[in-house]
């Protein structure tokens, strides 16, 4: 089907208000492209309006987020946000010393890591690392027998050492376990499986200490490590980024899924119900993928949510992590090859199948520059089974650009609600100096359009005076050598 005249739905869409606004903005060969495409202008049309994220959406998401954040530190259970306590209230110095081990337990593979400090001066001496996956069927096979694996893969990683990695004496090799699975923390070391996620179906772990089930296993193994630090990866890369800079504060996963974790004051936290930390700081785990007030979200998103394994669930996850950007673009395209022929009169199977198109695919296609757009030709072709004209392919550009642009958008404005959540509690800590927020996730790091639109949220909301201090920076895999660190700041042994 394509239409010649003007639908009365795009007629009542183009002159008014906002819109007119944008419209007027838009270059003239985007205008070229819109008045060529009538019979997908209302589709992309409302797309763009329902996912919008002027000034004032972002504002709104800011102060949502930090109101969810006070509501989640009051009581348990209290918010969206889990704001869940890390025990971690030592963060690296700098002056750690000697030879620690992280494991990140994290989806299909496992990471070893082992890392020499050495102190104020010669900081990281050395590291090695070593990856390993899991067999199929042990992620659905028995909790002893996952963690046999694991301790066994731990064992062979340990004997390897030589060279610049010295254990003294008597030691017992200490770990800082990242496990980036939800877990209910007891204390640094302990934490209790609440649910396998991400196509684990292990039977015999929820509910048990992950951290006894993985020391228990190096006992059976005889390898001689031990748990002293249960971490998330947020966590992790909170640690790692701030033992190179002290004025880290926040940190940040924008990955297949996206949390943050903070430092946050002992007496802002009426949960705690006075416990003490020495340190008066503690860092908390917002798992802010949860959040979902006041998100601009299109009927796209309500039916991916819908048709999900957890609907009603982490909407602010699946409205800004990568796991879902291409998604919501397949959605969007089905649509509009549906209704409006986009790829002309052939429809393809390809196009119909769920997660088809990865996020990777639709940040390949927004940095195509070409003038015919030929990547974004050569990825529908080959992903999506579709052939393209410059039209479609251009509307495809424009959809992916919505999509990346909101989920860049509404990351910065919850990045600005920790902030301001922080910068309310007392004032100029945060505004008042340099403020830095460490970033990790293959999100973040592979999507250049998608970071600079986070960025320009952040630069709006503060403006351009604030904005100076706020440092957002990229701590590529900060979170092992974090975990690491952390298992030196919890070692057992005096430093
Ligand atoms: P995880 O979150 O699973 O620990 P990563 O931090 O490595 O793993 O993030 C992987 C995710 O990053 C992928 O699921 C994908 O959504 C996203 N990603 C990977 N490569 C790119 C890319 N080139 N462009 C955009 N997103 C990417
Ligand atoms: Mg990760």
């Amino acid at each position: 089907m394509s239409m010649t005249a003007t639908p009365p739905a795009v007629r009542s869409y183009l002159p008014r208000g906002r819109s007119h606004k944008s419209t007027s903005g838009l270059s003239r060969a985007r205008m070229a492209v819109r008045s060529n495409l009538l019979s997908f202008a209302p589709i992309l049309i409302n797309l763009q309006r329902d996912c919008a994220a002027p000034l004032p959406v972002l504002r709104h998401v800011a102060d949502a987020m930090a109101a969810d954040m006070r509501a989640g530190l009051a009581v348990d259970g209290g918010s969206d946000l889990k704001m869940i306590l890390s025990y971690v209230d030592n963060l690296p110095t700098g002056n750690e010393k000697g030879l620690f081990y992280a494991l990140d337990l994290g989806g299909t593979n496992f990471r070893v890591l082992r890392v020499q400090l050495g102190g104020k001066e010669e900081r990281v001496v050395a590291t090695e690392f070593d990856q390993v996956s899991i067999p199929q069927e042990l992620m659905f096979g028995t909790s002893e027998a996952l963690f046999d694996f694991i301790a066994s893969g731990l064992a062979k990683f340990a004997q390897k050492e030589g060279g610049k990695f010295h254990l003294p004496h008597g030691r017992t090799r200490e770990i800082g376990f990242t496990f980036s699975f939800p877990v209910k923390q007891t204390s640094i070391d302990s934490g209790i499986l609440i649910k396998w996620t991400k196509g684990f179906a292990v039977s015999g772990t929820a509910g048990k200490d992950v951290v006894s089930c993985l020391n228990e296993a190096m006992q059976r193994q005889g390898t001689d490590m031990r748990v002293s630090a249960l971490v998330n990866d947020t966590v992790g890369t909170l640690a790692g980024a701030r033992y190179w800079d002290d004025d880290v504060m926040v940190a940040v996963i924008l990955g297949t899924g996206t949390n943050a974790c903070y430092v946050e004051r002992v007496d802002s936290i009426p949960k705690l119900e006075g416990q003490k930390s020495i340190s008066g700081r503690t860092i908390v785990n917002t798992e802010w993928g949860a959040f979902s007030n006041g998100l601009p979200l299109s009927e796209f998103d309500r039916q991916m949510d819908a048709d999900s394994i957890n609907p009603g669930e982490q909407i602010f996850e699946k409205t800004i992590s990568g796991m879902y950007l291409g998604e919501i673009v397949r959605r969007v395209l089905v649509q509009m090859a549906e209704d409006a022929d986009l790829f002309g009169e052939h429809t393809s199977a390809k196009l119909s199948t769920p997660f088809i198109l990865g996020t990777p695919h639709i940040s390949a296609m927004q940095q195509d520059s070409s003038k015919n757009l030929e990547a974004v030709g050569s990825i529908l072709n080959d992903v999506v089974g579709v052939d393209s004209n410059i039209n479609a392919r251009k509307i495809v550009w424009e959809v992916c650009d919505t999509i990346a642009k909101r989920g860049g958008r509404l990351a910065g404005a919850g990045i600005v609600g920790i902030l301001q959540k922080m910068e309310e509690d007392s004032k100029g800590v945060i505004y008042g100096k340099r403020t830095v927020v460490a970033m990790d996730g293959g999100l973040y790091e592979h999507y250049p359009h998608y970071r600079k639109y986070l960025q320009d949220a952040v630069n709006e909301l503060l403006g351009s005076e604030l904005s100076k201090n706020i440092v957002i920076e990229h701590s590529k895999d900060g979170s092992g050598i974090g975990a690491a660190l952390l298992a030196a700041t919890n070692s057992k042994y005096e430093h």
